[in-house]
């Protein structure tokens, strides 16, 4: 069963991770695939054509957002598809929250249905930035100066919080929801006015923010892959095509972005970073997959962890996969290891 769609701001590109996935799975009949389908009201579709009535239930807005045009709201306990208990493993490819955060996953442990990727516990400490980085530090693992707070915080005493970040990181800054990804609701301060608007912006999506000391610096990726001892794959490296930074659309519209594969680092930097990851893997309790990214900055070569994603994108051309092509593991054979992975774990 591959789950797809679902109730965060990357719905869109779990749709293309599971047309992708999907596709991959069904070729020359090597798996049947159950397709289903979450809305964005977090209605679930299990009959019919679920990828197609995801597709085409809602409609772009001329300011660019989107509003869901069929379907009521899922109503509380609709919510279990019926034909759960008939597939051998599930694949969840949801981004964000209720999906990658160990929602789902909660609910096929208690299903006793096997799945790929992370359990409960590595889904929500990957999710939550600011518990992430608490369990990173944990384990000394090199980061970027940050500071936690609350949207309540916020809305109470906007100018203490503005005054603690400046005191504590000054600018430029970076403002993002402590649960998202994709970059979505991230924004980028360089005086209090800016840091006021991201403030802002982040408190709209999630009641949990965290601002990071902005650094000036390469973003180099990686890919995991196992359950315990898990390997690692080749780094790579984001080369932006515009100015700013790894944002919504430089990640998603063509041509947004370049990976170089391998990045240009020395190797011992590559044998650090591959290090790093393993061990923000397991300080997390990850399993079967995660991309790992790291800030290489500019001037000092200093390699900071900056996060790790436990449903990363995953069409053919997503980072994830394109760096296991570059390691030998291509597209199919990725996804093989990853239903072994999850049998393996649940089995
Ligand atoms: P997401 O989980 O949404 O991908 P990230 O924390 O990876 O969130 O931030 C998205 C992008 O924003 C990064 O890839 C990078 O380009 C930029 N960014 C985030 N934090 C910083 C920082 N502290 N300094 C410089 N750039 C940053
Ligand atoms: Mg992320
Ligand atoms: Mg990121």
């Amino acid at each position: 069963m591959v789950v797809f769609g679902g109730r965060s701001g990357e719905h869109e590109v779990s749709l293309a991770s599971a047309r992708a996935i999907t596709a991959a799975l069904r070729k020359g009949g090597r798996h049947e695939v159950v397709p289903v389908g979450i809305t964005r009201s977090g209605r679930w579709v299990h009959s019919g054509d679920p990828m197609r009535e995801l597709e085409s239930n809602h409609e772009l807005l001329p300011d660019g957002s989107t509003l869901e045009i069929s379907g009521p709201p899922a109503k509380a306990g609709e919510k279990l598809p019926a034909n759960l208990g008939s597939v051998d493993v599930v694949f969840p490819v949801l981004h964000g929250p209720y999906g990658e955060d160990g929602t789902i996953q909660g609910m096929l442990e208690l299903a006793g249905v096997p799945y790929v990727g992370s359990g409960v516990l590595g889904s929500a400490v990957g999710m939550d930035k600011i518990t992430m980085k608490k369990v990173f530090a944990h384990h000394g693992l090199p980061q970027v100066d940050w500071v936690g707070l609350t949207r309540r915080e916020w809305k109470n005493e906007p100018e203490a919080q503005v005054r603690k970040i400046e005191a504590a990181l000054g600018y430029p800054c970076f403002v993002k929801p402590a649960n998202l990804g994709s970059s979505v609701g991230i924004g980028k301060a360089e005086d209090a006015e800016e840091l006021r608007t991201a403030l802002e912006a982040a408190a709209g999506f999630d009641r949990r923010i965290i601002v990071e000391k902005g650094v000036d610096a390469r973003e180099i990726e990686v890919s995991v892959l196992g359950n315990e001892a898990p390997d690692v794959s080749v780094p790579g490296e984001i080369f932006l095509q515009a100015d700013g930074f790894y944002d919504y659309e430089a990640k998603y519209v063509e041509g947004g972005m370049e990976l170089g594969v391998p990045a240009k680092i020395p190797a011992e930097t590559a044998d650090e970073v591959r290090r790093v990851a393993r061990t923000a893997f397991e300080a997390v309790d990850a399993a079967g997959m995660a991309r790992v990214d790291f800030f290489l900055e500019r001037g000092t070569d200093r390699l900071l962890l900056n996060e790790i994603n436990t449903i990363p994108g995953f069409t053919p051309t997503s980072v994830y996969a394109e760096l296991w092509a570059a390691s030998g593991l291509p597209y199919e054979d990725l996804l093989e290891r990853l239903i072994a992975l999850a049998l393996e774990r649940h089995g």
